[in-house]
């Protein structure tokens, strides 16, 4: 009698490994005061910048470009300002930080949080290290300039 082998049960393509994509591991950053502001999936060095301002950009809902990153901001709403780009205003609703005051960063649209496709943080406003001043915190001082 020939022994009959099942080719499937030495299969092992169903035992999937889980993508590197469900066990990324969560990055957190710190205002320079060493208060928490940032938890995000990724890293923020990886992230596009804006064009105008250097600010990095945090998809904060689903587009037809991609998936909303998964983040939680520790930032308080103030009063919002009017910045000059080429061609008009932009009215940004910045974000503080709870603690010290300092902006972190800014959405273009009204409170509450995420209420607009982009979430943006200022360059240089935070660190992976708690308390330690960015590299390029003082990289350029002409957020607000107006030409
Ligand atoms: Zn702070």
């Amino acid at each position: 009698m020939p022994k009959v082998v099942s080719r499937s049960a030495v299969s092992s393509s169903t035992d999937a490994q889980p993508t590197a994509s469900s066990t990324a591991a969560l990055r957190v950053y710190y205002c320079i005061c060493s208060e928490f502001i940032l938890v995000i999936d990724k890293s923020l060095a990886s992230l596009p910048r804006r064009k105008t301002d250097g600010a990095i950009v945090i998809r904060s809902q689903d587009g037809e470009a991609g998936k909303a990153r998964v983040f939680k901001l520790n930032a308080v709403f103030k009063e919002p300002v009017l910045v000059e780009r080429p061609g008009g205003h932009e009215r940004q609703y910045r974000l503080h930080c709870p603690r010290c005051n300092l902006p972190v960063g800014y959405q273009t649209t009204p409170p509450p949080m995420k209420s607009g496709p982009y979430t943006y943080v200022l360059k240089g406003a935070v660190s992976q290290v708690q308390g330690q001043l960015p590299s390029d915190a003082f990289e350029d001082e002409n957020f607000v300039r107006v030409s």
